[in-house]
């Protein structure tokens, strides 16, 4: 019963849920799980068409960050070993786009471990997207942290399509994550990307001892944003980290997570990321047959991903086209490489640009 009035809001009314309702459908035992997943997929396929958006990352500063955000490797404040560096040489993060573009990705997004980037890294981050631009055409996106208004007003000016700014997880759970800013100060950056014009990325990482409800708060919460793409993540507890131990989520949870993300957001590019090969293992596939239309190709941050030829032919094997993104993406990877796509087909009616 829940499944149906989720089915017939969504696909015959074209009215989102509410959170009543999706509570309904959330409640439902694990063993009703392939039904979620179809109905995830239907409305997927309904709002946003069969293909896959991909994305590549590169760590363009890493490590050595002042906050201490739980889960993550890049803080300064735990003991990760990770790899810390300042920001890269711009032959680098050219020869990193070269190869997003190679992979097939559309757009290439540069991220730094910052709490919000000073004056010296924000202009090396505008030399790098003007040299990305200008050598491979690919869309640029940028991670940076929290932004003032003058900041996001420099980046969209310079042309970057959109900004990263993930809420991690959701209000009532953030202060157990982090203490050094609050998820308020995360919203605010939020919005003051879509006032510059920017399109919004903003999502989260599961699986980092949240209940299912605070999991469903947490799809409102982002929902609230209208953001135009919502990364997932699950969480790849990091040695030394103080979510080191915290428990795996199974990966029945994850693909429920995923399918009530859809059901919330039925317009939004759900990216799956980091995370996605530890957490679904076997399942890997039906995370794009549960909602999500859209990758992280290559390395993570901090972790090894999968190889783009092995996403290559997941996609292949699962039917679904890459697409060229939320945004207006230029390349299209086929038998014949990486080439100019031609006019993107009409298969996204209810998509708002
Ligand atoms: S998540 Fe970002 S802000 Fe938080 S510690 Fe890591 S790099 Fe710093």
């Amino acid at each position: 019963m829940p499944l149906a009035t989720a089915e017939r809001a969504l696909l015959d009314e074209r009215r989102p849920l509410t959170r009543a309702e999706v509570a309904a459908v959330a409640a439902l035992p694990l063993d009703r799980l392939p039904d979620l997943v179809a109905l995830a997929h239907r409305v997927r396929l309904a709002y946003c068409g069969p293909e896959v958006e991909l994305e590549s990352l590169i760590n363009a500063k890493s490590g050595a960050c002042p906050e201490d955000c739980a889960f993550c490797s890049q803080s300064a404040r735990f003991e990760t070993g990770v790899d810390v560096y300042a920001f890269l040489d711009m032959d680098e993060v050219v020869e990193a786009a070269r190869a997003t573009r190679a992979a097939g990705a559309t757009q290439f997004c540069i991220v730094v471990a910052v709490r919000g980037p000073e004056e010296r890294l924000l202009a090396k981050v505008l030399d790098g997207v003007a040299a990305v631009h200008e050598e491979t055409g690919l869309e640029v996106a940028c991670s940076l942290g929290l932004l003032t208004d003058e900041q996001a007003g420099r980046l969209a000016a310079a042309g970057v399509k959109r900004y990263n700014h993930n809420l991690e997880t959701c209000r009532e759970v953030f202060p157990s994550i982090c203490t050094t800013h609050t998820w308020d100060d995360r919203v605010e950056t939020a919005r003051r990307v879509v006032d510059a014009g920017m399109e919004l990325c903003c999502g989260g990482i599961l699986g980092m001892g949240e209940t299912l409800d605070q999991r469903i708060d947490f799809a409102f919460e982002l929902a609230a944003l209208d953001p135009c793409e919502v990364p997932v993540n699950l969480l790849d507890p990091r040695p030394g980290t103080p979510l080191g131990d915290q428990e795996l989520l199974s990966p029945r949870e994850a693909l429920q997570a995923i399918a009530l993300f859809r059901l919330v957001l039925p317009r939004t590019w759900i990216r799956l990321a980091g995370g996605r090969e530890r957490v679904l293992g076997e399942l890997q596939a039906m995370g794009l047959l549960a909602g999500a239309n859209a990758l992280i190709v290559g390395n993570y941050l901090t972790t090894i991903g999968r190889s783009p030829g092995d996403d290559h032919a997941l996609l292949d094997a699962l039917g679904m086209p890459v697409a060229d993104g939320p945004g207006e993406g230029r390349f299209v990877v086929d038998g014949a490489g990486a080439h100019a796509r031609p006019a993107r087909p009409q298969t996204i009616p209810l998509r708002v640009e």
